[in-house]
């Protein structure tokens, strides 16, 4: 096999997901494509690092030139309904449902001892500077699955808002029900929708 061909194979099934019968038959249909096809997804790989940010309000994604993401910069958002999620994909879920029209704090991940995921690798500052520094009432919605790690994560929210000296009380929610996939993820639309229509303050 011609050492380039091994080479795409090999940096392939590294990707999750692909097992290496998936590698081989990709690493073939690239060479088989269109070397314009090729050049695109190249440059696109390239520019996923160097192209893309972090709002500094929320932490979800944009393109590098902008400060703040479409939704943080949307002034119909109802500003008072914050939903902390672990990932932008938890944020993708809930908006592809097209019925909340809330704000975001996406974590970055759950506190995770046994993955190295400690306190100070998430957003929180971030986070208690936006409930502290909002001029009304601000609802947090924890909006993530119950397990283990978002235990934590959600006690530690919660105590370190009820420390704090806030204008307005923080309202604190989570799901009501868990969801049978176990992540918002992999949730159909109607029983995600119904999981956060029908949270319960904590
Ligand atoms: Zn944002």
């Amino acid at each position: 096999m011609p050492k380039e061909l091994e080479k795409l194979i090999n940096a392939i099934t590294y990707l999750p997901w692909i097992w290496e019968k998936s590698a081989t038959k990709l690493a073939f249909f690239l060479l088989n494509s269109n070397q314009n096809f090729n050049e695109n997804l190249s440059e696109s790989i390239k520019n996923i690092k160097t192209k893309v940010s972090f709002c500094k309000n929320c932490f979800s994604l944009c393109d590098l030139w902008q400060d703040f993401c479409n939704i943080c910069k949307d002034e119909d958002r109802d500003k008072q309904t914050i939903a902390v999620v672990e990932e932008y994909l938890d944020m993708m879920m809930i908006e592809e449902s097209g019925i909340f029209k809330w704000n975001y704090h996406i974590l970055g991940w759950a506190i995770s001892p046994i993955n190295w995921v400690f306190i100070w690798d998430l957003r929180f500052k971030e986070l208690f500077e936006r409930i502290q520094n909002a001029d009304w009432k601000v609802e947090i919605i924890l909006a993530t699955n119950p397990n283990i790690e978002w235990e934590a994560t959600s006690s530690y929210i919660i105590e370190e808002i009820e420390k704090r000296k806030l204008k307005y009380k923080t309202k604190i929610t989570k799901l009501s029900r868990w969801l049978s996939s176990g992540y918002l993820e992999y949730a159909d639309n109607i029983t995600l929708v119904n999981a956060l229509k029908e949270r319960k303050e904590v």
